[in-house]
């Protein structure tokens, strides 16, 4: 479904893209901030894009939180953000369970953090493991088997920083034992930029380990998924012509926008440097590319 582009165009006209859309999806991570640092001129930027009347939405593939404490987040950077407007993957897995209508007697096995069991329990969607399950070294003594419940119909996983073997191997039970049991990913990220000195094994580590041991494929409901851009578009009845979307990331942000038939902007703020999205290999063209958000101000059409 993804259109291929030639190559995208160096953003000289902000205006002209402003206008041709209602609404602005922003990546958070490498758009709006990096880590817990807020990337220069962001706020000036979105109070200009709201003072022209536009939508704006935040989706970030960090399952790690809930809306309610990226709302926090926003807050404490000095932001004026709600919940209501905030999209992040573990918010995706339990409107996802719910547009399902996940039965109310089934329950989630949880591999990831605090957002995906906060996010569970605002949906009313019973659940269990979560960061601190499996602490305890498994004793394998003879005949030792390890009991699940059978009772849970859906695992999700996320970026988890406890992930450990007795979360592997509760997953793949109730993945490969419970009939129509589910295997949700909140995103399948390669790496993560938890400091600026290294990159960090991200989310789809925990989903590929999974996904080795079950030989099964995740759904997907993050980025470049397109269940949140449906959900989005549905939720605020916009037009997929009428977004666009902002992200740091070629194989998340811009698919996703892509996939949704949106348009495009990469901004080099983040992962992605001007080499990257250039090199013969990257067949991932957004329709427009600049440096950060705020050259929304400081570019002006020539
Ligand atoms: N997953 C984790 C664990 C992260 O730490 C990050 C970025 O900080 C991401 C995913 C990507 O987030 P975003 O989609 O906001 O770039
Ligand atoms: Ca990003």
């Amino acid at each position: 479904i993804v259109t291929p582009r030639a190559s995208a165009e160096k953003l000289k006209d902000p205006d002209q893209l402003i206008d041709s859309v209602e609404t602005f999806i922003f990546d958070c991570d490498g758009v709006i901030w990096k880590g817990d640092k807020l990337i220069d001129g962001v706020p000036e930027t979105l109070d200009m894009l709201r003072s022209k009347g536009k939508r704006l939405v935040f989706v970030t593939n960090n399952s790690t939180k809930s809306r309610k404490q990226y709302g926090k987040k926003f807050e404490t950077l000095g932001l004026n953000v709600s919940e209501e407007e905030i999209f992040a993957s573990s918010f995706a897995a339990a409107a996802y369970l719910k547009s399902i209508d996940f039965p109310k007697d089934k329950k989630v096995y949880v591999v990831g953090e605090d957002g995906i069991l906060k996010e569970l329990e605002l949906a009313g969607i019973q659940y269990l493991g979560g960061p601190g399950d499996g602490e305890k070294k498994i004793e394998l003594k003879p005949g030792y088997m390890m009991k699940h419940d059978e009772n849970v119909g859906a695992v999700v996983v996320g970026f988890d920083r406890y992930f450990n073997y007795y979360k592997i191997q509760y997953a793949t039970l109730c993945i490969r034992e419970n009939p129509g049991c589910l295997f949700i990913a909140t995103n399948r990220d390669a790496v993560t930029h938890l400091t600026d000195a290294q990159e960090w094994a991200g989310g789809g580590s925990m989903v590929g380990a999974i996904g080795g041991s079950t030989q099964r494929e995740p759904l997907v409901v993050g980025k470049p998924s397109t269940f949140m851009m449906d959900y989005l578009a549905n939720k605020f009845s916009i037009s997929k012509s009428q977004i666009c979307m902002v992200g740091d990331r070629l194989d998340t942000d811009i698919l996703f926008g892509q996939n949704g038939g949106c348009k495009t902007l990469l901004v080099l703020s983040g992962v992605t440097s001007l080499s990257m999205l250039q090199n013969p290999n990257n067949s991932i063209q957004p329709d427009f590319y600049t440096n950060k958000i705020s050259d929304f101000l400081s570019l002006k059409a020539a």
